[in-house]
Protein backbone atom coordinates (compact mmCIF):
# COMPACT_ATOMS: atom_id res chain seq x y z
CA UNK A 1 0.00 0.00 0.00
CA UNK A 2 1.73 3.04 -1.40
CA UNK A 3 0.70 6.37 -2.69
CA UNK A 4 1.59 7.54 -6.44
CA UNK A 5 1.67 10.60 -8.14
CA UNK A 6 1.67 11.07 -11.75
CA UNK A 7 4.36 14.35 -12.80
CA UNK A 8 3.38 15.95 -16.00
CA UNK A 9 5.84 17.65 -17.63
CA UNK A 10 5.83 20.29 -20.08
CA UNK A 11 9.07 20.76 -22.24
CA UNK A 12 10.79 18.30 -20.08
CA UNK A 13 9.97 21.31 -17.17
CA UNK A 14 7.35 20.54 -13.94
CA UNK A 15 4.83 23.50 -13.28
CA UNK A 16 3.53 23.95 -10.47
CA UNK A 17 0.39 22.53 -10.47
CA UNK A 18 2.85 19.44 -10.42
CA UNK A 19 4.83 20.23 -7.17
CA UNK A 20 1.09 21.12 -5.85
CA UNK A 21 0.01 17.63 -6.67
CA UNK A 22 2.76 16.44 -5.21
CA UNK A 23 2.27 18.09 -1.95
CA UNK A 24 -1.18 16.53 -1.70
CA UNK A 25 0.26 13.40 -2.56
CA UNK A 26 2.50 13.55 0.20
CA UNK A 27 -0.08 14.28 2.85
CA UNK A 28 -2.57 11.18 1.74
CA UNK A 29 0.61 9.07 2.26
CA UNK A 30 1.31 11.29 5.34
CA UNK A 31 -2.07 10.14 6.52
CA UNK A 32 -2.18 6.83 5.57
CA UNK A 33 1.40 6.20 7.22
CA UNK A 34 3.08 5.19 4.28
CA UNK A 35 5.47 6.54 1.34
CA UNK A 36 4.72 8.69 -1.70
CA UNK A 37 6.22 7.48 -5.30
CA UNK A 38 6.01 9.87 -8.38
CA UNK A 39 6.07 8.42 -12.07
CA UNK A 40 7.39 11.27 -15.05
CA UNK A 41 7.30 10.19 -18.24
CA UNK A 42 9.22 12.04 -21.32
CA UNK A 43 12.34 13.07 -21.01
CA UNK A 44 13.16 15.05 -17.72
CA UNK A 45 16.38 16.19 -16.41
CA UNK A 46 17.17 14.26 -13.24
CA UNK A 47 18.08 17.40 -11.45
CA UNK A 48 14.45 18.61 -12.53
CA UNK A 49 13.61 15.21 -11.21
CA UNK A 50 14.88 15.55 -8.12
CA UNK A 51 12.62 18.92 -7.78
CA UNK A 52 10.11 16.54 -6.29
CA UNK A 53 11.82 15.42 -3.33
CA UNK A 54 11.34 18.93 -2.16
CA UNK A 55 7.55 18.11 -1.80
CA UNK A 56 7.81 14.65 -0.35
CA UNK A 57 8.13 12.40 -2.87
CA UNK A 58 10.96 9.72 -2.34
CA UNK A 59 11.12 8.19 -5.45
CA UNK A 60 10.42 8.85 -9.01
CA UNK A 61 10.05 6.19 -11.84
CA UNK A 62 11.35 8.04 -14.85
CA UNK A 63 9.88 6.02 -18.37
CA UNK A 64 11.84 7.57 -21.39
CA UNK A 65 10.99 5.56 -24.25
CA UNK A 66 10.54 7.53 -27.47
CA UNK A 67 7.27 6.77 -28.44
CA UNK A 68 6.39 8.48 -25.14
CA UNK A 69 8.15 11.82 -25.81
CA UNK A 70 4.66 13.75 -26.55
CA UNK A 71 1.43 13.13 -24.58
CA UNK A 72 -0.67 9.84 -25.72
CA UNK A 73 -4.04 9.82 -23.49
CA UNK A 74 -4.34 5.71 -23.97
CA UNK A 75 -0.59 5.12 -23.46
CA UNK A 76 0.09 7.38 -20.57
CA UNK A 77 -2.50 6.24 -18.91
CA UNK A 78 -1.47 2.32 -19.31
CA UNK A 79 1.95 3.32 -18.02
CA UNK A 80 0.59 5.11 -15.16
CA UNK A 81 -1.49 2.16 -14.64
CA UNK A 82 2.03 -0.40 -14.27
CA UNK A 83 3.92 1.77 -12.44
CA UNK A 84 0.61 1.74 -10.02
CA UNK A 85 1.29 -2.11 -9.69
CA UNK A 86 4.47 -2.42 -9.80
CA UNK A 87 4.72 0.28 -6.37
CA UNK A 88 1.79 -1.94 -4.86
CA UNK A 89 -0.12 1.89 -4.66
CA UNK A 90 -3.59 1.76 -4.04
CA UNK A 91 -3.89 5.64 -4.39
CA UNK A 92 -2.94 7.22 -7.48
CA UNK A 93 -3.03 11.43 -7.90
CA UNK A 94 -2.72 14.00 -10.49
CA UNK A 95 -3.29 17.06 -10.91
CA UNK A 96 -6.83 17.62 -12.68
CA UNK A 97 -5.36 19.64 -15.45
CA UNK A 98 -6.56 19.22 -19.25
CA UNK A 99 -4.21 16.07 -19.77
CA UNK A 100 -4.81 15.28 -16.18
CA UNK A 101 -8.89 14.89 -17.05
CA UNK A 102 -8.45 12.45 -19.30
CA UNK A 103 -5.95 10.59 -17.78
CA UNK A 104 -7.84 9.76 -14.50
CA UNK A 105 -10.74 7.77 -15.96
CA UNK A 106 -8.54 5.80 -17.48
CA UNK A 107 -6.49 5.14 -15.08
CA UNK A 108 -8.83 4.52 -12.96
CA UNK A 109 -10.73 1.61 -15.54
CA UNK A 110 -7.29 -0.16 -15.77
CA UNK A 111 -6.86 -0.02 -11.79
CA UNK A 112 -10.54 -0.92 -11.23
CA UNK A 113 -10.16 2.07 -8.71
CA UNK A 114 -13.16 4.37 -7.80
CA UNK A 115 -12.30 8.14 -8.99
CA UNK A 116 -12.60 11.67 -7.71
CA UNK A 117 -11.89 14.28 -10.42
CA UNK A 118 -12.06 18.05 -9.20
CA UNK A 119 -10.78 17.01 -5.51
CA UNK A 120 -10.62 20.41 -3.56
CA UNK A 121 -9.59 19.24 -0.18
CA UNK A 122 -7.79 16.35 1.45
CA UNK A 123 -9.38 12.72 2.56
CA UNK A 124 -11.04 12.35 5.78
CA UNK A 125 -10.84 9.64 8.09
CA UNK A 126 -13.38 7.41 6.21
CA UNK A 127 -12.03 8.45 2.21
CA UNK A 128 -14.31 10.92 2.25
CA UNK A 129 -13.17 14.13 -0.03
CA UNK A 130 -14.62 17.64 -1.46
CA UNK A 131 -14.94 18.33 -5.18
CA UNK A 132 -16.49 20.52 -7.50
CA UNK A 133 -19.64 19.54 -9.07
CA UNK A 134 -21.64 21.34 -12.10
CA UNK A 135 -18.97 23.44 -13.50
CA UNK A 136 -17.90 24.46 -9.93
CA UNK A 137 -21.78 25.66 -9.27
CA UNK A 138 -21.71 23.46 -6.10
CA UNK A 139 -19.58 21.05 -3.86
CA UNK A 140 -19.99 17.12 -3.45
CA UNK A 141 -18.49 15.31 -0.90
CA UNK A 142 -17.91 11.77 -2.23
CA UNK A 143 -16.92 8.63 -0.56
CA UNK A 144 -14.58 5.99 -2.12
CA UNK A 145 -14.90 2.97 -0.84
CA UNK A 146 -13.23 0.90 -2.94
CA UNK A 147 -9.24 -0.86 -2.61
CA UNK A 148 -8.10 1.28 -5.53
CA UNK A 149 -8.03 4.91 -5.36
CA UNK A 150 -7.48 8.28 -7.79
CA UNK A 151 -7.88 11.52 -6.89
CA UNK A 152 -7.61 14.31 -9.25
CA UNK A 153 -6.71 17.32 -7.40
CA UNK A 154 -8.24 20.86 -8.86
CA UNK A 155 -5.01 23.49 -9.53
CA UNK A 156 -4.59 25.76 -6.89
CA UNK A 157 -6.76 24.17 -3.81
CA UNK A 158 -4.39 22.27 -2.27
CA UNK A 159 -1.18 25.15 -2.56
CA UNK A 160 2.25 23.83 -2.79
CA UNK A 161 3.79 22.33 0.41
CA UNK A 162 7.52 21.84 1.34
CA UNK A 163 7.92 18.40 2.48
CA UNK A 164 12.10 17.86 1.67
CA UNK A 165 13.06 14.32 1.62
CA UNK A 166 15.91 12.67 -0.67
CA UNK A 167 14.66 10.89 -3.44
CA UNK A 168 15.81 8.37 -5.38
CA UNK A 169 15.56 8.18 -9.70
CA UNK A 170 14.58 4.45 -10.74
CA UNK A 171 14.36 3.76 -14.79
CA UNK A 172 11.34 2.24 -15.25
CA UNK A 173 10.28 0.76 -18.86
CA UNK A 174 7.49 -0.59 -19.15
CA UNK A 175 5.74 -2.56 -22.00
CA UNK A 176 3.76 -0.14 -24.77
CA UNK A 177 1.53 -2.11 -26.25
CA UNK A 178 0.90 -0.58 -30.16
CA UNK A 179 -2.53 -0.46 -29.33
CA UNK A 180 -2.06 2.25 -27.01
CA UNK A 181 -0.78 4.31 -29.97
CA UNK A 182 -3.52 4.13 -32.12
CA UNK A 183 -3.63 7.41 -32.06
CA UNK A 184 -0.75 9.83 -31.14
CA UNK A 185 0.81 13.55 -31.00
CA UNK A 186 2.60 13.79 -34.48
CA UNK A 187 3.97 17.90 -33.67
CA UNK A 188 3.15 20.49 -31.08
CA UNK A 189 2.40 23.65 -32.88
CA UNK A 190 2.40 26.87 -30.29
CA UNK A 191 -0.03 29.18 -30.94
CA UNK A 192 1.45 31.95 -28.63
CA UNK A 193 4.45 31.83 -26.31
CA UNK A 194 2.10 33.58 -23.81
CA UNK A 195 1.45 31.90 -20.52
CA UNK A 196 -0.96 29.64 -20.86
CA UNK A 197 -4.59 29.84 -19.46
CA UNK A 198 -5.00 27.19 -17.51
CA UNK A 199 -1.82 27.18 -16.12
CA UNK A 200 -1.65 31.20 -15.47
CA UNK A 201 -1.62 32.35 -11.89
CA UNK A 202 -3.65 35.66 -12.70
CA UNK A 203 -5.90 36.16 -15.39
CA UNK A 204 -7.08 39.49 -16.85
CA UNK A 205 -10.30 39.12 -19.40
CA UNK A 206 -12.92 41.25 -20.96
CA UNK A 207 -16.43 41.23 -21.44
CA UNK A 208 -18.55 42.81 -24.16
CA UNK A 209 -18.55 45.87 -21.64
CA UNK A 210 -15.27 46.70 -23.70
CA UNK A 211 -17.55 47.84 -26.44
CA UNK A 212 -14.81 46.27 -29.32
CA UNK A 213 -11.48 44.26 -30.33
CA UNK A 214 -9.98 47.52 -30.90
CA UNK A 215 -10.32 48.44 -26.88
CA UNK A 216 -8.09 44.82 -26.00
CA UNK A 217 -5.29 46.96 -25.82
CA UNK A 218 -5.08 48.32 -22.49
CA UNK A 219 -6.89 44.21 -21.49
CA UNK A 220 -3.09 43.18 -22.93
CA UNK A 221 -1.14 45.96 -21.33
CA UNK A 222 -2.18 44.80 -17.64
CA UNK A 223 -1.66 40.90 -18.18
CA UNK A 224 1.79 41.80 -19.59
CA UNK A 225 2.65 43.86 -16.44
CA UNK A 226 0.82 41.78 -14.28
CA UNK A 227 2.93 38.16 -16.20
CA UNK A 228 -0.92 37.16 -16.72
CA UNK A 229 -2.85 35.31 -19.07
CA UNK A 230 -5.84 37.27 -21.17
CA UNK A 231 -9.37 35.63 -20.85
CA UNK A 232 -12.97 36.81 -22.40
CA UNK A 233 -16.59 36.09 -22.24
CA UNK A 234 -18.67 33.55 -24.78
CA UNK A 235 -20.28 36.69 -26.64
CA UNK A 236 -16.64 38.76 -27.15
CA UNK A 237 -15.27 35.36 -29.00
CA UNK A 238 -18.86 34.49 -30.55
CA UNK A 239 -17.99 37.96 -32.08
CA UNK A 240 -14.40 37.20 -32.81
CA UNK A 241 -13.36 39.97 -30.98
CA UNK A 242 -10.80 37.36 -29.42
CA UNK A 243 -9.87 34.16 -29.83
CA UNK A 244 -11.67 30.88 -29.10
CA UNK A 245 -9.34 29.96 -27.04
CA UNK A 246 -9.93 33.00 -25.01
CA UNK A 247 -13.47 31.96 -24.30
CA UNK A 248 -13.97 31.06 -20.28
CA UNK A 249 -17.03 29.41 -18.44
CA UNK A 250 -19.09 26.49 -18.78
CA UNK A 251 -19.03 25.96 -22.64
CA UNK A 252 -15.17 27.63 -22.67
CA UNK A 253 -12.23 26.47 -20.26
CA UNK A 254 -12.47 26.34 -16.37
CA UNK A 255 -9.80 28.12 -14.75
CA UNK A 256 -8.55 28.34 -11.11
CA UNK A 257 -5.77 31.00 -11.28
CA UNK A 258 -5.17 33.07 -7.89
CA UNK A 259 -6.44 36.50 -9.31
CA UNK A 260 -9.07 36.58 -12.07
CA UNK A 261 -9.54 40.32 -13.07
CA UNK A 262 -12.95 40.53 -14.42
CA UNK A 263 -13.38 43.90 -16.67
CA UNK A 264 -16.74 44.57 -18.24
CA UNK A 265 -18.12 41.59 -17.41
CA UNK A 266 -21.40 41.10 -16.19
CA UNK A 267 -21.02 37.83 -14.04
CA UNK A 268 -23.47 35.30 -15.83
CA UNK A 269 -23.62 32.06 -14.39
CA UNK A 270 -22.61 30.37 -17.27
CA UNK A 271 -19.50 32.71 -17.04
CA UNK A 272 -19.04 31.91 -13.17
CA UNK A 273 -18.75 28.39 -13.54
CA UNK A 274 -15.73 28.39 -15.56
CA UNK A 275 -13.91 30.93 -13.23
CA UNK A 276 -15.49 31.04 -9.65
CA UNK A 277 -12.79 28.23 -8.39
CA UNK A 278 -10.13 31.41 -8.90
CA UNK A 279 -8.66 32.64 -5.49
CA UNK A 280 -8.88 35.98 -5.35
CA UNK A 281 -11.67 37.92 -7.85
CA UNK A 282 -11.35 41.84 -8.78
CA UNK A 283 -14.47 42.86 -11.05
CA UNK A 284 -14.38 45.89 -12.90
CA UNK A 285 -17.63 47.61 -13.86
CA UNK A 286 -19.80 50.43 -14.16
CA UNK A 287 -23.12 48.88 -12.98
CA UNK A 288 -23.11 48.45 -9.13
CA UNK A 289 -25.92 46.17 -9.57
CA UNK A 290 -23.65 43.58 -11.82
CA UNK A 291 -24.00 39.80 -10.65
CA UNK A 292 -20.08 39.55 -10.81
CA UNK A 293 -19.82 42.01 -7.35
CA UNK A 294 -21.53 39.34 -5.32
CA UNK A 295 -18.63 37.06 -6.05
CA UNK A 296 -16.10 39.50 -5.97
CA UNK A 297 -13.43 39.93 -3.35
CA UNK A 298 -12.99 43.31 -4.69
CA UNK A 299 -15.26 45.44 -6.44
CA UNK A 300 -14.39 48.49 -8.30
CA UNK A 301 -17.49 49.94 -9.48
CA UNK A 302 -16.58 52.44 -12.19
CA UNK A 303 -15.86 52.96 -16.45
CA UNK A 304 -13.34 50.47 -17.57
CA UNK A 305 -11.60 53.39 -19.97
CA UNK A 306 -10.99 55.17 -16.64
CA UNK A 307 -10.33 52.46 -14.10
CA UNK A 308 -8.00 50.32 -15.95
CA UNK A 309 -5.56 53.13 -17.03
CA UNK A 310 -4.97 54.48 -13.61
CA UNK A 311 -4.48 50.58 -12.90
CA UNK A 312 -1.53 50.01 -15.31
CA UNK A 313 -0.74 53.63 -14.58
CA UNK A 314 -0.19 52.60 -10.90
CA UNK A 315 1.47 49.53 -11.81
CA UNK A 316 4.33 50.77 -13.88
CA UNK A 317 5.40 53.22 -11.01
CA UNK A 318 5.00 50.98 -9.11
CA UNK A 319 8.07 48.63 -11.30
CA UNK A 320 9.58 52.24 -12.18
C1 LIG B 1 -25.92 27.50 -22.68
C2 LIG B 1 -25.13 28.76 -22.45
C3 LIG B 1 -23.78 28.65 -22.23
C4 LIG B 1 -23.02 29.80 -22.02
N1 LIG B 1 -21.68 29.69 -21.77
C5 LIG B 1 -20.96 30.80 -21.48
C6 LIG B 1 -19.59 30.71 -21.14
O1 LIG B 1 -18.99 29.63 -21.13
N2 LIG B 1 -18.92 31.86 -20.86
C7 LIG B 1 -19.51 33.09 -20.87
O2 LIG B 1 -18.84 34.09 -20.61
N3 LIG B 1 -20.82 33.19 -21.19
C8 LIG B 1 -21.55 32.09 -21.50
N4 LIG B 1 -22.84 32.21 -21.85
C9 LIG B 1 -23.41 33.57 -22.04
C10 LIG B 1 -23.80 34.22 -20.72
O3 LIG B 1 -25.11 33.85 -20.38
C11 LIG B 1 -23.74 35.76 -20.85
O4 LIG B 1 -24.56 36.16 -21.90
C12 LIG B 1 -22.33 36.29 -21.10
O5 LIG B 1 -21.43 35.78 -20.13
C13 LIG B 1 -22.34 37.81 -21.01
O6 LIG B 1 -21.09 38.30 -21.43
P1 LIG B 1 -20.60 39.73 -20.93
O7 LIG B 1 -20.67 39.77 -19.46
O8 LIG B 1 -19.29 39.97 -21.59
O9 LIG B 1 -21.63 40.73 -21.62
P2 LIG B 1 -22.86 41.53 -21.03
O10 LIG B 1 -23.83 40.63 -20.37
O11 LIG B 1 -23.34 42.36 -22.15
O12 LIG B 1 -22.24 42.43 -19.89
C14 LIG B 1 -21.37 43.50 -20.13
C15 LIG B 1 -21.05 44.13 -18.79
O13 LIG B 1 -20.15 45.20 -19.00
C16 LIG B 1 -20.51 46.29 -18.17
N5 LIG B 1 -20.03 47.49 -18.82
C17 LIG B 1 -20.48 48.12 -19.93
N6 LIG B 1 -19.72 49.18 -20.25
C18 LIG B 1 -18.74 49.23 -19.29
C19 LIG B 1 -17.66 50.11 -19.07
N7 LIG B 1 -17.39 51.13 -19.88
N8 LIG B 1 -16.88 49.88 -17.98
C20 LIG B 1 -17.11 48.86 -17.13
N9 LIG B 1 -18.14 47.99 -17.30
C21 LIG B 1 -18.93 48.17 -18.38
C22 LIG B 1 -22.02 46.22 -18.09
O14 LIG B 1 -22.47 46.87 -16.89
C23 LIG B 1 -22.26 44.72 -18.06
O15 LIG B 1 -22.30 44.23 -16.73
C24 LIG B 1 -23.63 31.08 -22.07
C25 LIG B 1 -25.01 31.16 -22.29
C26 LIG B 1 -25.74 30.02 -22.49
C27 LIG B 1 -27.23 30.13 -22.71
Amino acid sequence: MSVLVYVEQVEGKFKKSVFEAVSYAKAIADQQGTSLSAISIGNVADSELNELGKYGASKVLKVEADQLKNFVNQAYASVIAEAAKKEGANIVVLSNSFSGKGLAPRVAVKLEAGLIDGAVELPTSDFSVKKTAFSGKAFAITTLTSANKVIALNPNAFGVKENPTSIAIETFSPEVKSSDLAAIVKEIVRATNKVSLPDAEIVVSGGRGLKGPENWGMVEELADLLGAATACSKPVSDADWRPHSEHVGQTGIAISPNLYIAIGISGAIQHLAGVSSSKVIVVINKDPEAPFFKVADYGIVGDAFEVVPKIIAALKAHKG
